[in-house]
């Protein structure tokens, strides 16, 4: 969905790109990884403007971080 611009439940290319985002108190689509609102990471959400479906991406260079984290 998010490479190749299609909805894999219904085939539609209407996305649309919902930036993750981190705001005070960790308001927003994110990650907690401690205490503070630098500790966010925010995940991006592709959501299909015909079904609803939606799919989350976390940038690659946060994943070694959470990896850490949460493996
Ligand atoms: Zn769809």
């Amino acid at each position: 969905m998010k490479n190749t611009g299609v909805c894999p439940k219904c085939g539609h290319s209407n996305i649309i790109r919902i930036p993750g985002q981190v705001k005070a108190y960790g308001a927003g689509n994110n990650i907690p990884m401690g205490m503070t609102i630098f500790s966010y990471i925010p995940v991006d959400r592709y959501l299909c403007l015909n079904c609803g479906f939606s799919e989350e991406w976390i940038e690659p260079e946060y994943l070694p971080a959470l990896e850490e984290k949460y493996r």
